[in-house]
């Protein structure tokens, strides 16, 4: 079987680099000397969060967090904490990919609970069609379709994180059964 028919590049690194550097001027424009802090949320958000903030032209201060998922429903809990302390900040949480959009609506409130000056999304992907509560999203890389995607950052069973570039996975069913297959494709080189 080729691999190829199984994943499709969706946003090359191009124009990865491309609308990156975008956002990054457009949140050195809006913060100014406010100083803000990217809260990144592990460990989705890693490549998208290195490339972004080295295109803020502002000081920025930089700290993560991860989540874990437990219980029915999926709720959510810190797994791992910032060091910062963000009462009076202006917090920015970078995330990965909204798809329904639950845990940023919890995390938003987890973080304006402590008395955060303000708190901002920014998101590298917008599942719009998925999104289930209506949360506020102010920067956002791209907008996608249905589709599972993985590379910079997005994961299938903690796995391709470190593709440079975003791709949709038409057949998850061969992801998981003929994974080698997919990696000859995806990595030619090894
Ligand atoms: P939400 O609470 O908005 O439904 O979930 C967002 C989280 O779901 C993301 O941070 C990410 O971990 C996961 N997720 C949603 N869509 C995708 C996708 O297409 N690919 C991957 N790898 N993870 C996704």
């Amino acid at each position: 079987m080729n691999a190829e028919p199984t994943v499709s590049e969706v946003v090359n690194t191009t124009d990865l680099e491309t609308r990156v550097a975008e956002l990054g001027r457009e949140i050195s424009a809006d913060y100014g000397d406010r100083r803000p802090v990217l809260v990144a949320v592990l460990v989705g958000s890693l490549p998208f969060v290195a490339d972004l903030v080295r295109n803020i032209e502002v000081e920025v201060e930089t700290d993560f967090l991860a989540l874990s998922r437990f219980g029915e429903g999926g709720r959510i809990r810190i797994a791992l904490d910032t060091s910062l302390p963000l009462e009076g900040r202006h917090v920015i949480i970078v995330e990965d990919i909204v798809d329904t959009g639950l845990t940023l609506t919890v995390l938003r409130r987890m973080l304006a609970d402590r008395g955060a000056a303000s708190v901002a999304t920014i998101a590298l992907l917008d599942k719009v069609p998925r999104r289930v509560v209506d949360v506020p999203l102010e920067y956002r890389g791209f907008e996608v379709g249905d589709e599972f995607l993985i590379g910079y950052g997005l994961d299938f069973e903690g796995l391709y994180r470190n593709l440079p570039s975003l791709w949709a996975v038409l057949d998850r069913d061969v992801l998981a059964s003929r994974p080698e297959e997919v990696a000859r494709y995806l990595y030619p080189g090894r």
